[in-house]
């Protein structure tokens, strides 16, 4: 059965575009629409609150603030490592993402801040933590998620599978 609108357990198209402090940071544009499965956090909460009941073809303009965003920036989530905990041949550079091992395994997204003698500063802040976002959406198209996404809790299409 299709589905009309955008609702938990929907798969949404969309054609977007980011904005933050007037600059566009992500379109859709020349991507092909982004898909997500409505209601299970493949998108910011703010944006995905937002879109609850759209139709096709309806377009919204959506600021979210950061604590519905990327979340607000944490002067705390540094962290310095001594240059040899990390694989000899891995690059460091200041500003390189890596992503880093917590002690329950799970990866955390982190950039190089600084690289101060034998001392890498890891920022563990998302790239936009602290920005209010300012999106243009359109929604494209609806449809009912496959069973292995519904257990998945995100779209399968777009060349994504984990
Ligand atoms: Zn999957």
């Amino acid at each position: 059965m299709d589905k009309d609108k955008v609702e938990d357990g929907v798969v949404v198209s969309i054609e977007y575009t980011l904005h933050v402090d007037g600059e566009q940071l992500d379109t859709s544009d020349g991507q092909g629409p982004l898909q997500f499965l409505a209601g299970h956090g493949n998108i910011v909460p703010g944006l995905e609150n937002e879109m609850s009941g759209m139709k096709i073809g309806e377009s919204k303009k959506v600021v979210v603030q950061p604590v519905d965003g990327y979340g607000e920036f944490d002067e705390k989530a540094f962290m310095s490592v001594p240059r040899d905990q990390f694989p000899k041949d891995l690059p460091l550079d200041v500003d390189t993402e890596l992503t880093v091992r917590d002690d329950e395994g799970q990866g955390r997204y982190a950039r190089v801040e600084s690289i101060e003698g034998d001392n890498v500063r890891l920022d563990f802040n998302h790239p936009l933590a602290g920005a209010e976002l300012h999106f243009n959406v359109k929604v494209i198209a609806l449809r009912e998620p496959t069973d292995e996404e519904l257990e998945h809790g995100h779209v399968h299409e777009g060349g994504h599978h984990h």
